[in-house]
């Protein structure tokens, strides 16, 4: 339902809490977060209120300077904390949060599960950590594209990988995301209104554009990962 990302030069959780309290008003069921640090990633994710993912920080913390979140409105699975996002590969070296519905997942599903790979969860997202994971070879923007190759339906996705830390990738088709540029680093969010007074300037991609970020910069490229140049 909701997304926010940041890749910068400050915590990241604070900022990816307030951004995804913003949008609180759209309704969701579940909250969660992964931020990096150096080479790990931290996973928090709860089942209900953002106050429940809030308390949960307060005892077991999320560090790091890049971060990807997420408010569930769960369609596929129900509202519990294994269901909420991030979603990871089997690695845990890649992670995934997701807007929409990918429609093809059960073949999808069945399909990975035929080559070995274990689910943890009963959402439609999951299928996207392990398809991306299975095409990653160090350029996560290319991993993603191939992913999404095989995806029937909606999605506005952000991921992260443990082994490129500051880079965060977009992708959109059927529900809307908007990078934002600001002083501390570069953000990426569902809604506009998650950016207001962090970043100076916004930019929006239409559907099937992919997007790169990292602390300092952003990039925009097509489905065949031709750049877009952006005024
Ligand atoms: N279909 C996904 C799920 O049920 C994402 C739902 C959403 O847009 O929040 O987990």
């Amino acid at each position: 339902c909701g997304i926010v990302g940041f890749t910068g030069t400050r915590e990241a959780s604070p900022i990816l809490l307030e951004g995804l309290r913003r949008l609180e008003y759209r309704g969701y069921d579940s909250a969660g977060l992964v931020t990096g640090t150096g080479n790990e990633l931290h996973v928090r994710k709860k089942a209900g209120r953002l106050a429940e993912l809030a308390k949960h920080l307060g005892t077991h913390p999320a560090p790091g300077c890049h971060g990807i979140s997420h408010t569930r409105w769960a369609t596929h699975g129900g509202a519990t904390d294994r269901n909420s996002h991030p979603h990871l590969n089997a690695r845990n070296d890649i992670a995934v949060v997701h807007n929409g519905v990918i429609e093809n997942y059960a073949a999808l599903k069945h399909q990975l599960q035929e080559k070995g790979v274990a689910f943890r969860s009963d959402t439609d997202t999951e299928v996207l950590a392990h398809l991306i994971s299975h095409y990653y070879h160090g350029d996560l923007t290319a991993a993603v594209r191939q992913a999404l190759a095989l995806v029937k339906g909606t999605y506005g996705i952000a991921v992260m990988a443990k082994a490129e830390p500051g880079v965060i990738v977009g992708a959109r088709l059927g529900s809307p995301l908007v990078i934002g540029v600001g002083d501390d680093g570069t953000y990426l969010a569902s809604d506009a209104n998650a950016l207001a007074g962090f970043a100076d300037k916004v930019v929006y991609l239409t559907d099937r554009q992919l997007c790169t970020l990292n602390e300092t910069d952003w990039e925009i490229r097509d489905q065949d990962l031709a750049p877009v140049s952006v005024s």
